[in-house]
C-alpha cells in the first residue's frame, strides 16, 4: 500500500513572503536606523517592503539574473535590510562581506563568489575605489546613499547612486514563488586551511532558522519587542534577526557604524529597545560608559551573547547591575548560525543560585531543527555526563552539507556510530545530562578575537616570509578583553636573532592591523609529530601561562 499523502498547500518557504507578511500585518511598525551619514532615519516595514520591491526591479534593470550574487559592504541599516530582501526575494543571492577583513581578502571573497553587483556604504568608498580594479566579476558598483552625498568624481566608472536606482522604479512587483531550496545568501567564514569558504543558505533554511530563533527558549521574539542587533549584518546575517524581526513584526533598530558606548546607550534608550544580540566585546564599551555615567537601562530586558565564550563576569554584571537577562548562545556560520542557547528548564527552578548560574554559563541546549553529538576520534559517540569531552558534531535543517563551489569535493561530513551526515564543528565540548553543551576547547586551528576570526595559517605564511625566520607557528592565547589573541612562536634561522619589533613590524601592511599578533616568543624548536606535523595542541599547552602584553 502506498502512504496517504497530506493534502495541504505546498506554499514554498520564501524570504519575500516574510517581508510581504511584515508589510501586511505589521506595516506601521518602525525600522529605525542610525545612518552612516550621522542622522537617524525612520521608516516602517511597509516602507522597507515597497523599497525592496523597487530594488528588485532595479537589480533586474541592471541585468541581474536568477542566481547572481549581490555583494554588500555595509553596516546595519535600512538600506542593507532592503538589499537582503530585494536580492534574495527576487532569486538573487545576498552576499554580505565583512569590511573588517584585509582589503585583499575582501577582493578575494568578492571574486570567489563572483559578485555581479556590489552595494556599499559611503564610508567604504575609498576602500572600494582601491579594490574595484581587482573585483573582476562586479559589473555594477552601487553607493548606498542619496544624490546629495554622491562624490563629485570617483575612479569607479559608472558608479551608481542607490537612491536613484530605487527611485527610478515604480514598485509594481510581487515577490515570486520558486523552489524553496534556491540559494538566498552566502556568508564566508575564515577556513582553517587557506582561503575563506562560503556557506550557502537557502530560502528554506533561512526561514526555518528564523522560526526557530523566535521560539521562547531561543531569542523569544514577539511583535512587542524592539530589537537592536549589535551583531553586524555581515556577521552571519546578524544571526538571523533581520528575518526573525520581520516574521514576528517587531520594531527593528539599526545602529549603523555607531557602536561606541554613548551612541549605543542613546539608541537603546531613545528607541526603547527590549532585546539585543552581539559578541561579548561589543558590550564592554557600553557597560564602561554606563558605569562611568551611573546610567541604567529603562527598557532593555534581555540579550543573546555568543560568537565567543561570554565571560561569566560580564554575564553577572549585565544580570545583577543592569537587570538584563543574558542568553549565552553558540553557533557558527555553517549553522546559519544558531545551534544552542542557554535557558533554564523548570526542573532547575529550585537549584541554588550558583548551580543555576553554572548552567547559564554553558553554551546551552539545542533548538529543534538542530541535533548535536560529541564523538571520539574514531567517530564513537560519548556520554552526556558533563565530563566526557569530544568533537562536537551537528546536523539539521540549517546546517551546511558542503561549501560554496565544493559540491563535488569530498564531503566535510562525518559519521557518528556509523551513521553518516554530521557536520564537524571543530569545537570540543562536553554535554551535561540535561543537554547543556559546554565548549571546552577547539580542534580547528584558528584564533577568535572579539568575535572575529584570525587565520593562524595566514599569519604563519607571512612570518615564514621573514628573512630571519626558520619556522613559525601562531597560536591562540587567552585574553581578558578579546577572549583570544594571536601569539607568534618563532624558530630563527641559524645565526639570526630577529627582534620582537622587527617581526611584528613585518606584518604591517600585509594583514589587517587587528590581526597582527600581540606578542612573539622565540624558541629553539617547535613540537612535531613523527610525520613532521606541527603539534599545535602541545604548543598551546606549552604557552598556556603566557601573559600577553597589556592582558
Ligand atoms: P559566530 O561567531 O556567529 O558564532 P563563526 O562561524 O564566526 O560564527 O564562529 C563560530 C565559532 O565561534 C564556533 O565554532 C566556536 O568556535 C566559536 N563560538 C561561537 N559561539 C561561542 C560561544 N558561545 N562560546 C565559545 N565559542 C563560541
Amino acid at each position: 500500500m502506498s502512504a496517504l499523502m497530506g493534502q495541504m498547500m505546498t506554499t514554498p518557504l520564501m524570504i519575500g513572503s516574510v517581508l510581504r507578511h511584515a508589510a501586511r500585518h505589521a506595516g506601521e511598525v518602525e525600522v529605525v536606523s542610525k545612518r552612516v551619514e550621522g542622522d537617524v532615519h525612520r521608516t516602517n516595514w511597509a516602507g522597507i517592503e515597497l523599497r525592496a520591491r523597487k530594488l528588485a526591479q532595479a537589480f533586474a534593470r541592471l541585468g541581474c539574473e536568477p542566481g547572481d550574487r549581490v555583494g554588500t559592504l555595509a553596516w546595519n541599516g535600512y538600506r542593507h535590510l532592503e538589499i537582503y530582501y530585494g536580492s534574495s526575494g527576487s532569486q538573487l543571492v545576498c552576499h554580505t562581506i565583512n569590511p573588517r577583513l584585509f582589503p585583499e581578502q575582501i577582493a578575494w571573497i568578492a571574486n570567489d563568489a563572483a559578485d555581479r553587483v556590489l552595494c556599499f556604504d559611503l564610508n567604504f568608498l575609498p576602500l572600494v575605489e582601491k579594490l574595484a580594479p581587482e573585483m573582476k566579476s562586479v559589473q555594477h558598483f552601487v553607493l548606498m546613499t542619496d544624490r546629495v552625498h554622491m562624490p563629485a568624481a570617483s575612479s569607479i566608472a559608472g558608479l551608481l547612486c542607490y537612491e536613484e536606482i530605487v527611485d527610478a522604479e515604480d514598485g509594481a512587483y510581487s515577490w515570486p514563488d520558486f523552489d524553496e531550496n534556491t540559494a538566498s545568501s552566502i556568508c564566508y567564514t575564515s577556513g582553517t586551511t587557506g582561503h575563506p569558504k562560503g556557506a550557502v543558505y537557502s530560502h528554506r533554511s533561512t526561514l526555518l532558522h528564523a522560526y526557530a530563533a523566535a521560539m521562547p527558549d531561543a531569542m523569544n521574539c514577539s511583535t512587542r519587542d524592539v530589537i537592536l542587533p549589535v551583531v553586524p549584518m555581515f556577521h552571519v546575517n546578524a544571526w538571523g534577526i533581520p528575518y526573525t524581526a520581520a516574521m514576528v513584526g517587531a520594531k527593528l533598530v539599526m545602529p549603523g557604524p555607531h557602536l561606541d558606548g554613548k551612541s549605543l546607550y542613546e539608541l537603546f534608550e531613545n528607541e526603547k529597545v527590549t532585546f539585543s544580540a552581539g559578541v561579548p566585546t561589543v558590550w564592554l564599551g557600553l557597560l564602561t560608559y554606563m558605569k562611568a555615567n551611573r546610567l541604567k537601562f529603562s527598557s532593555f530586558k534581555r540579550t543573546v551573547i555568543g560568537g565567543s565564550a561570554c565571560p561569566p563576569a560580564m554575564m553577572k554584571t549585565l544580570q545583577e547591575d543592569f537587570h538584563v537577562e543574558v542568553i549565552h548562545a553558540w553557533g557558527m556560520t555553517e549553522m546559519s548560525p544558531l545551534g544552542t542557547l542557554s535557558k533554564l528548564m523548570s526542573k532547575h527552578d529550585d537549584l541554588p543560585a550558583e548551580a543555576k548560574q553554572k548552567l547559564l554559563e554553558t553554551q546551552g541546549r539545542v533548538i529543534y531543527g538542530v541535533d548535536m553529538a560529541i564523538i571520539d576520534d574514531d567517530g564513537r559517540s560519548l556520554p552526556w555526563d558533563g565530563v566526557a569531552a569530544g568533537n562536537l558534531v551537528v546536523r539539521g535543517n540549517w546546517v551546511i552539507a558542503s561549501y560554496f563551489g565544493q559540491k563535488d569535493a569530498p564531503s566535510p561530513l562525518v559519521s557518528v556510530d556509523g551513521e553518516p551526515g554530521w557536520f564537524p564543528t571543530g569545537d570540543v565540548a562536553a554535554i551535561h545530562p540535561d543537554g547543556y553543551m559546554q565548549i571546552t576547547d577547539r580542534s580547528k586551528d584558528v584564533i577568535k578575537s572579539g568575535g572575529e576570526w584570525i587565520s593562524s595559517i595566514e599569519l604563519e605564511n607571512i612570518a615564514m616570509a621573514h628573512p630571519a625566520v626558520h619556522e613559525a607557528a601562531v597560536i591562540a592565547c587567552k585574553h581578558p578583553k578579546w577572549d583570544e589573541r594571536p601569539l607568534l612562536v618563532v624558530v630563527p634561522k641559524p645565526g639570526m636573532s630577529p627582534t620582537r619589533e622587527d617581526l611584528l613590524g613585518f606584518f604591517e601592511g600585509r594583514i589587517a592591523k587587528w590581526q597582527i599578533p600581540d606578542d612573539v616568543a622565540i624558541v629553539a624548536e617547535l613540537p612535531h609529530t613523527a610525520t613532521g606535523k606541527l603539534q599545535k595542541l602541545k604548543l598551546r599547552e606549552q604557552f598556556k601561562q603566557h601573559r600577553l602584553p597589556g592582558a
